[in-house]
């Protein structure tokens, strides 16, 4: 279990605010982050997992800065960024990797821990079986689930995701979801996850927040809403 809090985050990028006086917090929940194009989703995911610095603000998780913890955060991206030419199980591997280390290391790669973990997590995913396969030969749904694998294996107290199904067939979209799901539950943490499509986000989300033009728009939890939803 981990809270996230975040106060006041504005973020610009030259004259472009992308991000605006944005303020929530988040304890234990699935929640998905709603809105169009250029609202501000990726900015707001960038900047909790410190691959961008906020302009104004603070992000804290467990009450640490994330610009200082980092590894406490996994990250799912739209387009997987996996390496085309390693197993899944070597994928799932290098989440335990610093940003340091080559990927050459991970053939001499001897902590037992990290290994089990990475077997763990592509278990999770229910690729176990599939550990030696290439992810240049799985598909897209596959690849997805072990990019989940890999942000696992980062031993993350919250889990972020990119609009993880933006790019996947509706069933297939549906599975990397329900996946995703199992793995926060799983692993007792909360989830931080981007996507546009209403259907899956109505689908999945305990707490849904919604954002336009860099601002909040709403933030509601599912017991909110109407039933028929
Ligand atoms: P979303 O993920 O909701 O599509 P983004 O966070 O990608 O939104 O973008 C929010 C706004 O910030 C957009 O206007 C976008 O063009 C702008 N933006 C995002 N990243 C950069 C960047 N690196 N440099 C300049 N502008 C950016
Ligand atoms: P998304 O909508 O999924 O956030 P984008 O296509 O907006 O994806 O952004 C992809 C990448 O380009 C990100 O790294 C983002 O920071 C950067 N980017 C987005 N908008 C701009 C912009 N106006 N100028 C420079 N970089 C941008």
């Amino acid at each position: 279990m981990s809270t996230l809090t975040i106060e006041n985050l504005t973020k610009r990028y030259g004259d472009v605010t992308a991000l605006e006086n944005v303020s929530f917090e988040i304890e234990d929940e699935f929640v998905v982050l709603l809105g169009e194009s250029g609202a501000g989703k990726s900015t707001l995911l960038r900047c909790v997992n410190g691959l961008t610095e906020p302009t104004e603000g603070s992000i804290t998780l467990d009450g640490n800065s994330v610009q200082d913890c980092d590894s406490k955060t996994g990250m799912v991206f739209q387009q997987h960024n996996l390496v085309e030419g390693l197993s899944a199980y070597n994928n799932a591997l290098t989440g335990a990797l610093d940003r340091s280390t080559t990927i050459r290391s991970l053939f001499q790669w001897n902590d037992r821990d990290d290994k089990l973990r990475a077997l763990e997590a592509l278990e999770t995913v229910g690729l176990l079986e599939e550990a030696h396969q290439l992810v240049s030969q799985m598909s897209g749904g596959q690849q997805q689930r072990v990019g989940i694998a890999r942000a696992l294996v980062q031993n993350p107290t919250l889990l972020l995701a990119d609009e993880p199904v933006a790019s996947l067939d509706p069933s297939s979209a549906e599975t990397v979801m329900e996946y995703l799901k199992r793995a926060a539950d799983v692993h007792d943490v909360s989830a931080l996850v981007s996507l546009h499509q209403v259907n899956v986000a109505a689908h999945f989300g305990e707490r849904f927040i919604g954002l336009r033009d860099g601002g909040l728009l709403f933030d509601v939890k599912r017991s909110e809403l109407t039933p028929e939803l």
